[in-house]
């Protein structure tokens, strides 16, 4: 592929930094995280936003697969609610414990020449525990989270635009309403992210465990590694059966900080010197 060729290629811009999606890539899908994480989106949907309980696995995926986020879709079909309430009831009650200590990952990370920074659509609470759990807190440089792209929510109350009727009959015309949070697979969001953290793309790899990010990141001219499957799909570069991986994938990368002198080891900087907003 063009873009490996650029990659690899010896007149290929200079790799300066490495972004990392953080749910099920620095740690593995097997943990279940992700499964009680749905779990209480549909019971905070039952339960604070008064939705139908049958509704719930329809409308979880509807506005997943349109918006990027069931917060984002719910936001944009115009249910109003608070953020930090939202997260930590979705996140507060998750058994952290199943994500274990990695120094293996740790060291790999460490021994990277090169800055290193999480995106994550999650909040910044969740993404500091994920964090000390795997024993990574200083292993970033920056932490770009749904906090750095989102201001707290101004509450106006809006009609409900029902977006299960809207699949079932799309009423030729109507297009579904626009989403006022920022988060990924958005172009915009993503470049909005690049701006205030002073990164470049074209020097950038991303490793994301989501096919639909890392096609969204492809477009915007990042190099692009799939996390959890070594199954490559369209728009990736590589893919990697778990981010343990990576030096055999990537050898390049340790090559890439020592011929620029560029090192960097971010023991120092913690979750407070985040790039968040
Ligand atoms: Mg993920």
């Amino acid at each position: 592929m063009a873009c490996e060729d650029r990659f690899l290629n010896d007149q290929r811009p200079k790799i300066d930094c490495l972004l990392f999606d953080l749910d099920d890539t620095l740690y593995p899908l097997s943990s279940g995280l992700s499964t009680e994480i749905l779990k209480n989106i549909g019971d905070y949907l039952v339960q604070k936003l008064g939705i139908e309980e049958s509704k719930i696995p329809d409308m979880c995926n509807l506005l997943y697969k349109n918006y990027g986020t069931t917060m984002a879709g719910l936001r944009a079909i115009g249910y109003t609610f608070d953020y930090e309430e939202y997260h930590s009831f979705v996140h507060g009650r998750l058994p952290y414990e199943k994500i274990k200590p990695d120094p293996v990952l740790r060291h790999l990370l460490l021994s990277l020449p090169i800055r290193k920074i999480i995106f994550t659509n999650a909040d910044r609470t969740h993404t500091a525990k994920v964090l000390n759990r795997l024993g990574l807190e200083d292993c970033f440089e920056g932490i770009i989270c749904f906090e750095t792209l989102n201001p707290p929510m101004e509450a106006t109350r809006t009609n409900i635009f029902d977006i299960i009727e809207y699949s079932l009959r799309p009423v030729a015309g109507m297009e579904l309403p626009e989403t006022p949070v920022l988060c990924k697979p958005s172009e915009y969001a993503i470049k909005q992210a690049f701006d205030i953290a002073g990164i470049d793309p074209q020097k950038t790899i991303f490793f994301d465990d989501s096919a639909r990010n890392i096609q969204a990141g492809k477009r915007i001219g990042l190099h692009t590694v799939l996390v959890g499957t070594s199954h490559k799909v369209k728009g990736a570069d590589h893919a990697l059966e778990s981010i343990h991986n990576i030096r055999e994938a990537l050898p390049e990368l340790w090559e890439e900080g020592e011929r620029s002198g560029d090192v960097i080891y971010s023991g120092k900087v913690a979750i407070e010197t985040t790039v968040t907003a």
